[in-house]
C-alpha cells in the first residue's frame, strides 16, 4: 500500500506560497455532480489557462484550494450549466480522464463547495457566515462560531478466514457487486471499536487482530475512509438485511464483481490477493 498512501503528486494544500507571475491556473469548474473538462484532441483535461475559461457571470464562487507545481488550483462553482466547448463529466467518472492526482484535487474542490453551501448561515444563531481568505474557515460575525470543511471518518475492513475473504452487498451496489464492509465512526468511539462494531452489526461476525492499513479521502460527499485488516474470530454470517442484503466468504477462485480500482475497498481486496499468492 506504500505507493498508494503517499502519492508523489505535486499538489500542495498551501495557497499562500509565492507563484511566478503570468502563470496559468488549473481551473476546477464544478456544477452539481459534474466537473467541466477541456477537450484537446481525443483527451479531456482540467483547464489550464491564465483566466477562467468561462463567462464571469456564470461564476457563483471561486477560491484557491492549493497549488500543483507552479500553478494555483482554483475551484469555480458555476451557477448554471455553461454553454461552452467544455465537456461535463461526473466527478466519479472523471478519474478515467484526469488520473489520480487531479481526481483527488477535484474531490477536494467538491468537498469545499459542499461545505461552503452547507454553512451559508451560522448553525448557532442564523447569521450569514463569512469566509476567511487566509485559511479555510467560515466564521459567524455575530457570535464567533466557526467551521472547517466537514470530514466524516468511516472505517473499511477486510476480514480473512483461512483462504477466504468476507464480502458483502449493499442494496445500493450495482448488480452482482460485492465489497468489503464499511461504516461511519460514531462519536466517542475508537477506529478499532468501529471496525469490530460494524462487522458485528452488519453480518454478526466476531473479529480479532485489527490492523491499520491506510486511508483515502472519498469525496462522496465528505468521507475519509480508514482501512483495516482483521481476522475471523467466531460466529456464522447473519446479514442485517438493511445495510447488507447478502454476504459470504469468497476464495480467490470464486470472486464476484468487485469495486473499481480507484477505491481503497478494492485495494484491500487486491492486498489480500497478493498475500494469498505469496
Ligand atoms: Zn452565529
Amino acid at each position: 500500500m506504500q505507493d498508494f498512501l503517499l502519492s508523489n503528486s505535486q499538489f500542495q494544500l498551501n495557497c499562500n506560497q509565492a507563484l511566478p507571475d503570468n502563470q496559468p491556473c488549473f481551473w476546477f469548474l464544478l456544477h452539481k455532480d459534474s466537473i467541466y473538462l477541456f477537450e484537446n484532441g481525443e483527451q479531456l483535461h482540467v483547464p489550464h489557462f491564465l483566466e477562467p475559461p468561462i463567462a464571469a457571470n456564470t461564476i457563483a464562487y471561486t477560491r484557491c484550494i492549493g497549488t500543483f507545481g507552479k500553478s494555483a488550483c482554483m475551484v469555480l462553482e458555476l451557477n448554471t450549466s455553461p454553454d461552452t466547448h467544455l465537456v461535463p463529466v461526473s466527478l466519479r467518472e472523471s478519474h478515467a480522464h484526469i488520473g489520480s492526482d487531479f481526481w483527488t484535487i477535484a474531490g477536494r474542490a467538491s468537498q469545499i463547495l459542499r461545505w461552503k453551501n452547507d454553512h451559508k448561515h451560522c448553525g448557532r444563531c442564523g447569521t450569514e457566515m463569512e469566509e476567511e481568505h487566509s485559511e479555510l474557515i467560515r466564521k459567524c460575525p455575530q457570535c464567533g462560531f466557526f467551521t472547517y470543511p466537514r470530514i466524516s471518518p468511516a472505517v473499511i475492513m477486510s476480514v480473512i478466514k483461512d483462504d477466504a475473504i468476507l464480502l458483502g452487498r449493499s442494496p445500493r451496489f450495482p448488480n452482482g457487486m460485492f465489497s468489503v464492509l464499511a461504516g461511519f465512526v460514531e462519536a466517542g468511539e475508537t477506529l478499532e471499536e468501529a471496525v469490530a462494531r460494524e462487522v458485528k452489526e452488519e453480518v454478526d461476525i466476531d473479529i480479532c487482530d485489527i490492523q491499520y492499513i491506510g486511508s483515502q479521502p472519498w469525496p462522496f460527499p465528505h468521507s475519509l475512509m480508514v482501512a483495516f485488516t482483521a481476522r475471523y474470530a467466531g460466529g456464522e454470517i447473519q446479514v442485517d438485511g438493511r445495510e447488507i442484503e447478502d454476504a459470504n466468504w469468497f476464495t480467490p477462485a470464486d470472486l464476484p464483481r468487485l469495486p473499481t480500482k480507484i477505491s481503497i475497498a478494492r485495494k484491500l481486496i487486491d492486498l489480500w490477493l497478493e498475500e494469498h499468492d505469496r
